[in-house]
């Protein structure tokens, strides 16, 4: 059982990002123990990356490949590499260097004040004002409907202790979030703040439709208070009709002479009813889709191969 395991799913990164990424892994890691072994899951990359996770464990033994079948998104790939992680402490952070292995002698320290799991805050992050507001709106909904505080500061990168990495491997539902179910799981949460890194140009995998994706379903697996909003919403408009079907009566009454002028506020009335009971049933569909999903218990994801 070596000391740390540390997991980096990999979709697409360039060879030199990840020599780079093992180079300096290998240098921050010594400081903290001998022993340690890399796992590097590719995640359905479509680039080479996955004959450069091969290559490094050959020349280096500490280094261990998991090869999945096809893209099955950051967060299935993360959880592959728990499932292989061995270490006594597990290290998740991202491959494209922007959570910076020099960080990790820090995070075990935190953890041996007795956490079984530490956090990085991020104390900056350089990137772009846009996806920083769009991630700040994604928690602030987030938090909304799921009830939680998730630190928006806070991404994957973490340690776990091996006890916590046990527990989290029982959870296999399909819609996953590393984050969340790790608190769900429970266990002596603690945090740490440090420096993000920059992105490199082009290194980013995510497209703006896979985030939506992700965010969507995120939300629909982490809360059910979109069915009862539209719930709620339903309520709303049935007190609402309430209150204008007594106005149109106290109209007949005062000027019963004139005509009811019906067609347009029947229009609109129709388009908001119908618009309406499209998104409830819509947010029910989400959730009967997530059912769907859960009742085939086809696994998380396919190996293609390994390096052992
Ligand atoms: N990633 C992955 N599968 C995907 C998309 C991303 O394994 O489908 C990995 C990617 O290789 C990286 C991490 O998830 O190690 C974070 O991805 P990225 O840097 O694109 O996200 P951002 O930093 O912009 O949130
Ligand atoms: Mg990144």
């Amino acid at each position: 059982m070596p000391e740390i395991s540390v997991v980096a799913p990999v979709y697409n990164q360039q060879a030199s990002t990840l020599t780079e990424l093992v180079r300096r892994l290998g240098a921050s890691l010594k400081k903290t123990s001998s022993d340690f072994e890399i796992v590097l899951v590719d995640d359905g990359s479509t680039n080479d990356a996955w004959l450069t996770i091969k290559e490094m464990a050959r020349a280096n033994r500490e280094v261990r490949g998991i090869h999945l079948a096809r893209n099955f998104g950051q967060h299935v790939a993360i959880s592959a590499g728990l499932d292989h992680a061995d270490g006594r402490w597990v290290v998740v952070m991202d491959a494209d260097l922007q959570d910076r292995p020099e960080v990790i002698p820090q995070l075990y320290a935190k953890a041996q004040e007795g956490y079984d799991v530490v956090f990085v805050n991020r104390a900056r992050r350089p990137e772009p004002l846009v996806y920083r507001a769009a991630a700040a709106l994604f928690y602030l909904v987030l938090n909304a409907l799921s009830g939680q505080d998730y630190n928006r500061l806070q991404g994957n990168f973490s340690i776990v202790s091996s006890e916590a990495v046990r527990a989290f491997r029982l959870l296999r539902e399909p819609g996953r979030f590393y984050g969340g179910m790790l608190r769900w799981v429970g266990f002596r949460h603690g945090s740490i703040t440090a420096e993000h890194a920059m992105a490199d140009a082009g290194q980013t995998s995510y497209s703006f439709r896979k985030r939506v994706r992700f965010a969507v379903n995120l939300i629909v697996s982490f809360s059910t208070r979109l069915l009862y909003f539209s719930i709620l919403l339903g309520l709303l408009m049935a007190v609402g009709s309430f209150v204008a079907a007594g106005l149109i009566v106290i109209e007949k009454i005062r000027y019963p002479e004139y005509p009811l002028q019906g067609w347009p506020s029947v229009m609109t009335a129709i388009f908001f009813t119908a618009g309406v009971t499209n998104l409830a049933i819509g947010f029910a569909g989400l959730y009967i889709g997530q059912i769907l999903q859960q009742t085939r218990g086809r696994p998380l994801y396919i190996v293609a191969s390994t390096t052992r």
